[in-house]
């Protein structure tokens, strides 16, 4: 999730909305493919982090072999999926999704629908793992949104831009998770977490959001490289 979080830092800093992901092929521990929001560069809404990563997969993954593939495959995105990637990796039979921040108008696996979860779409179930590292996804929407609010031709106020450090919304992890679930996930020494409804630590490593992050970019397309070139070498060994 600090690598998803650094390629947010970056989308940010190049006129996105900070959202990204990374895929990670869970035997090997190793990055596949990643993507962030492209939908203010391709003009495209559609444009989400999640499918830029699912394209580069199918560079090296046939459509016979995509379903047996995503399913070692964990996702690590800075927020909940919307409706429609949710949609679209349970489709794909993703293994895993571990997410920051809720989505709270489109979030496909908890917030508005869970998706993931449900029996009436397409598709096997999987499981989701809420609020890791959920202050430094939310503030680097709000970053997102100080910087767009400057841009607007009436600006806010000073004071109704000033960005907030300090305060997070409650952390709703019975929408997402139950108990048993939670102590599982996170240990039976952080259920006060559960009931309070906060973070599981209250620590932001703002390093990750406040830093320059433009190596990014080419350290990721080496990991998705290096992946495809392992993957067609274990092929032509077989
Ligand atoms: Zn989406």
């Amino acid at each position: 999730m600090e690598t998803a979080l650094r390629l947010g830092r970056y989308a940010l800093d190049h006129g996105e909305t900070p959202v990204a992901c990374i895929f990670v092929h869970s035997p090997t521990d190793r990055i596949v493919a990643f993507g962030m929001n492209d939908t203010n560069r391709s003009l495209t809404g559609v444009a989400h982090a999640e499918f830029m990563g699912i394209e580069q997969i199918r560079e090296f993954v046939s459509p016979d072999e995509l379903a047996c593939f995503f399913r070692d495959v964990t996702l690590y995105v800075t927020v909940e999926p919307c409706i429609m990637c949710a949609s679209a990796l349970k489709q794909l039979g993703i293994g895993k999704v571990v997410f920051g921040a809720g989505n709270d108008r489109f979030g496909g696996n908890g917030t508005v629908l869970s998706i993931n979860q449900d029996k009436c779409t397409s598709g096997g179930n999987h499981e989701s793992i809420p609020g890791v590292l959920r202050r430094e996804a939310i503030m680097l929407l709000r970053y997102f949104y100080v910087r767009s609010n400057e841009k607007a031709p009436k600006p806010r106020t000073k004071g109704e831009r000033l960005l907030d450090k300090e305060n997070f919304p409650p952390m709703q992890w019975q929408n997402y998770m139950d108990r048993d679930s939670f102590v599982q996930e996170f240990g039976p020494d952080k259920i006060a977490c559960y009931e309070s409804k906060i973070d599981w630590t209250s620590e932001v490593k703002w390093e990750l959001i406040e830093q320059c992050q433009d190596s990014i970019l080419e350290e990721l397309k080496q990991h998705h490289y290096q992946f495809g070139l392992r993957l067609k070498h274990k092929k032509v060994r077989r």
